[in-house]
C-alpha cells in the first residue's frame, strides 16, 4: 500500500525532529501533499493512527494539505492550474509547460511540547 511506505517515511521525519529538539509528545502534524502524490487523504490518516501508537505522536491530530497541479508555460508565462492531467498552456496553446506544483510532499510543522518548554 502507497499510504504505508508514505507514514513511513513521514515517521522517518519525526524521529529526526524528536530527536534534534527534544520533543515529548506532538499534538498535530501539517503535511503537504500534491495532487501528484495520488494519496488518500482517510487512509493516510488511518495509517498515521496506527503507526503513531506507542510513539510520541500518539493521538496527534493530522493535517493534509492539498496542493492541486499547477504549471506554467515556458512559451508565454502563464500560470494555470492543470485539470485532468491535460498539459496544454490555455493562452497559447502550447504543449511545453513546466509543472510548479502538486508533487509536493513534505512536513510543513509539527506541533510538540519539547523537554524544554516546561517551567
Ligand atoms: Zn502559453
Amino acid at each position: 500500500m502507497h499510504e504505508i511506505t508514505l507514514v513511513t517515511g513521514l515517521f522517518e521525519i519525526i524521529k529526526e525532529q524528536v530527536a534534534a529538539r527534544g520533543i515529548e509528545s506532538i499534538s498535530k502534524v501539517r503535511l503537504k501533499v500534491g495532487e501528484l502524490a495520488a494519496v488518500e487523504p482517510m487512509t493516510l490518516t488511518a495509517c498515521f493512527e496506527v503507526v503513531a501508537e506507542g510513539t510520541v505522536a500518539q493521538g496527534a491530530r493530522l493535517e493534509i494539505e492539498e496542493v492541486p497541479l499547477t504549471g506554467r508555460c515556458r512559451g508565454c508565462g502563464a500560470d494555470f492550474r492543470i485539470a485532468d492531467f491535460n498539459f496544454t498552456c490555455p493562452s497559447c496553446a502550447s504543449g511545453d509547460v513546466a509543472m510548479t506544483g502538486g508533487r509536493e510532499l513534505y512536513v510543513e510543522s509539527l506541533e510538540a511540547v519539547c523537554k524544554g518548554d516546561h517551567q
